[in-house]
């Protein structure tokens, strides 16, 4: 016997807040919980450009035999050209295709305990639940930095710098590249630079999770921090999602670009990448990162692509002005402005656990415990309703 030896796992808080909406009866309850793109009509569409490069897919692809080790060489270097723009030398990119962002990250995190099995994993506070979740797995050391400034919705630079200050030579630095989740508070340009130039004087490596490219600012000044990092920075490591930018949630698409110091140290990388994909499950899914890179590479479908993209971006930034308008007018303050500023999917309202519960059991308006809500759950109809409901629950 070996299976009454497991022990159960903690729920899932997401999943348990997924199950408790489909259960909830009331007709006019709102989900903001998991981080997926919903349109005004609560669909998350399979994008236009993606169902045109699927029907071509369909009629031109003539095997479904194996892919390579570290997926289909096209397809990573779609992926480095969207998210680097030539702005560091072919010849210092290793990269690999991964199932997803998440099988991106676990990758350079198992990259890391192959080179550096003693380094300290730093994550901002707060962060995605599933890093730290990830690495206390994986058996690795983590610690936290300052990030966030509840009081005023924005990050704590000051608070950031003083406890990267304490970084060690060798340990790795985890940083949103775009779009912050949970908080939607990003850093500026300038103290991106700032980051770069503390990481290089401590001999620190920067690890950028990159899951919202396109979501934020655009696609080219969403990768603007990962750019400015790959440049001055000698070692970086890149995990990027086409989950979200795509739409291809469940295709599991996903890339880990590995920025070696030199040229010299590439093939190892590379050779260490592609046996990792080995040990944990061979060959990358290609259907996601065959669409994407049939996208990238025709430029018919790039625009529509980027159109379509523009468009759900847009639409996100109308509603965070708009919730900041009803929420300043419900609430007669300026509490809740940084909404309009923060970028991604995310805000983080600063909402106590009880409030929360409130707005869930009064109101049937769903958000995580820690009260990041999904922008994209709302629509012109539920906004005015999740603010006057704030307004109610914050008395
Ligand atoms: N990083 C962050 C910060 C995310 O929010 C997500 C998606 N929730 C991911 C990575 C990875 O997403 P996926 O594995 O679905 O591509």
């Amino acid at each position: 016997m070996m299976l009454n030896a497991l022990k159960p796992q903690p729920a899932d808080k997401i999943l348990q807040l997924i199950q408790m909406f489909k259960d909830d009866p009331r007709a006019t309850k709102i989900d903001l919980g998991v981080g997926v793109y919903k349109d005004a009509t609560g669909l998350t569409p399979v994008m236009r450009a993606v169902k045109a490069a699927e029907k071509q897919l369909w009629e031109v692809e003539t095997t479904k035999t194996y892919t390579g080790l570290a997926g289909e060489p096209a397809y990573n270097a779609a992926m480095a050209q969207m998210i680097l723009d030539g702005c560091v030398a072919a010849d210092r990119l290793a990269s690999v295709a991964t199932p997803g962002g998440t099988g991106a990250i676990r990758q350079a995190l198992e990259l890391i305990k192959l080179a550096a099995p003693a380094a300290t994993i730093w994550l901002s506070n707060p962060t995605w639940p599933n890093h730290p979740s990830i690495i206390r797995y994986l058996g690795m050391a983590m610690t936290e930095y300052r990030y966030f400034d509840a009081s005023t919705g924005t990050v704590d630079f000051a608070g950031m710098l003083a406890d990267l200050a304490g970084v060690k030579p060798g340990d790795v630095v985890l940083l949103h590249g775009c779009c912050h989740n949970p908080t939607g508070a990003n850093l500026t340009l300038d103290q991106w630079a700032q980051v770069a130039d503390l990481l290089n004087a401590k001999a620190a490596i920067p690890f950028i999770d990159l899951a919202y490219q396109g979501f934020g600012d655009g696609l080219e000044a969403d990768a603007a921090p990962t750019r400015l990092i790959a440049s001055r920075c000698p070692e970086v490591l890149i995990a990027a999602s086409c989950s979200k930018n795509f739409g291809i949630y469940r295709e599991r698409t996903g890339v880990l670009i590995a920025i070696s110091p030199e040229a010299g140290m590439r093939a190892t990388t590379q050779g260490n990448l592609a046996f990792l994909n080995r040990q944990n499950f061979s060959f990358p899914p290609d259907h996601g990162a065959r669409l994407v890179t049939m996208i990238l590479n025709d430029p018919r479908l790039t625009a529509e692509w980027k159109a379509e993209l523009e468009e759900v971006r847009q639409n996100m930034l109308t509603l965070r002005q708009n919730l900041a308008d009803a929420l300043r007018a419900a609430t007669n303050s300026d509490r809740f402005d940084f909404v309009a500023s923060h970028r991604g999917m995310f805000s983080r309202l600063g909402l106590t656990p009880e409030q929360v519960e409130t707005l869930r059991a009064d109101h049937g308006i769903y958000m995580v415990g820690d009260s990041r809500i999904n922008i994209a759950g709302l629509n012109a109809k539920t906004v005015p309703i999740l603010a006057r409901a704030v307004a109610q629950v914050i008395g």
